[in-house]
């Protein structure tokens, strides 16, 4: 199925909605049977049936379908947050006893479902340094069961080669779970390469407009009905009807956004390399993987990470003050630029410092003119003058 077959007509059964062109938002949180055969037919297969809201409803269910046939998977669940979808994913496929082979700096509410979630229940993690992806297998436990990677990470935007890792975890049974929210299934497919669940952060591209809490799991049609059945269920972190038809909204035009973003972060990539008050660049087309980023990834999207040559916070602060048209927020993947720096997670009480350069600021690159945002750092650069 075509891109294009996904986003504008797969899952959509106008005939059954008054042939409206949008999907309705079905905001009903229970499903009336024909009969108690039908009863018995649908819970069966719950996970693709309209039974109760907490399971799967129809708004839901289209924008589920969508994002996993754009992930060449036979199913996805769609959930109240990109977390929700990791902590879900992750859990479905332990017990007591089991451990998780993770890549060094995930996300940081992923490092502490990790470390201080999983020991609460008896399981276990530990970390491979990115440098060491190919040395994988030595580092691999007797009771490892998944091994959970970020290609690109957060912040630095570490690459792990896909297929290498899938294969490594095949061979020994292990179940492959990857965070793929950076490239959106429009940069990269990670099912394609052999990685067995998939998880996004649907607040970030995939809805694309600041406006939607979500997450979503992307498996084979086996994974999705056991986790349905149990943690998924259990756990009932449902997304509202009304937050997944903005969903379908945003998916309508990721392509596009996608699109724009890239070309604008490697415009505002280019401008940076010139720059010389900055001691290094972060971002995928520069790390030391370039082969594998070629192999798995079709583009990277809008976020980039500089460190600022100086020794001086003050200096750091100016610059961040300076940047006028990036807005200072966390998150990403919306339609407007913005900024982090590292220097705000430094000297807060109660708090240890994190294990980045405090010279560290992200930046995301979103829809506007990318000589609108080079404007505005050519403005903040000043402060080094
Ligand atoms: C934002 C983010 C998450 C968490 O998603 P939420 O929707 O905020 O729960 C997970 N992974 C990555 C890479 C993210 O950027």
């Amino acid at each position: 199925m075509s891109i294009d077959d996904i986003l504008f007509h797969s899952g959509e059964h106008r005939a059954e909605y008054f042939n409206a062109i949008n999907p309705p938002i079905i905001q009903s949180s229970n499903f009336a049977f024909d009969s108690i055969a039908d009863f018995k037919a649908k819970v069966a297969q719950e996970h693709r049936n309209y039974v109760y809201t907490r399971g799967i409803n129809p708004t839901c269910g289209i924008a589920a379908q969508k994002i996993a046939a754009l992930e060449h998977c036979e199913a996805g669940l769609l959930v109240g947050s990109g977390m929700a979808a990791i902590s879900i994913a992750v859990l479905s496929q332990l017990e007591v006893g089991d451990h998780v082979l993770c890549v060094s700096k995930p996300y940081s509410w992923t490092y502490k479902l990790l470390t201080n979630l999983l020991p609460k229940y008896g399981m276990s993690a530990s970390f491979f340094d990115n440098n060491d992806q190919y040395e994988l297998a030595s580092v691999i436990q007797d009771n490892t069961k998944v091994i959970y990677l970020e290609s690109p990470n957060s912040w630095t935007y570490d690459i792990q080669d896909l297929t290498f890792i899938a294969d490594v975890a095949k061979k020994r049974g292990i179940k492959t779970i990857i965070d793929n929210t950076h490239c959106s299934p429009i940069f990269q497919n990670p099912k394609v390469h052999g990685i067995d669940i998939v998880v996004h952060s649907v607040t970030k591209y995939l809805a694309g407009h600041s406006d939607v809490m979500a997450g979503v799991i992307c498996s084979d049609d086996s994974i999705i009905k056991q986790i349905f059945d149990c943690e998924y269920m259990i756990l009932g972190a449902v997304t509202s009807p009304h937050d997944a038809s903005l969903i379908i909204r945003g998916l309508r035009t990721l392509p596009i956004r996608m699109q724009r973003s890239e070309e604008s972060c490697n415009t505002v990539l280019d401008y940076l390399q010139t720059v010389p008050h900055i001691s290094k660049i972060y971002h995928p087309y520069l790390g030391n993987h370039k082969e594998v980023v070629h192999k798995q990834m079709t583009g990277s999207g809008g976020l980039v990470t500089i460190v600022l040559d100086t020794e001086d916070k003050a200096i750091v602060e100016a610059f961040f003050d300076r940047l006028d048209k990036f807005t200072f927020a966390v998150s990403w993947g919306g339609y407007e630029s913005l900024k982090v720096p590292i220097l705000a997670f430094f000297d807060n009480p109660g708090k240890t410092n994190p294990p980045l350069p405090y010279q560290m600021i992200r930046l995301y690159i979103g829809l506007e003119n990318p000589s609108y945002l080079i404007a505005s750092l050519q403005r903040a650069f000043e402060v080094f003058e």
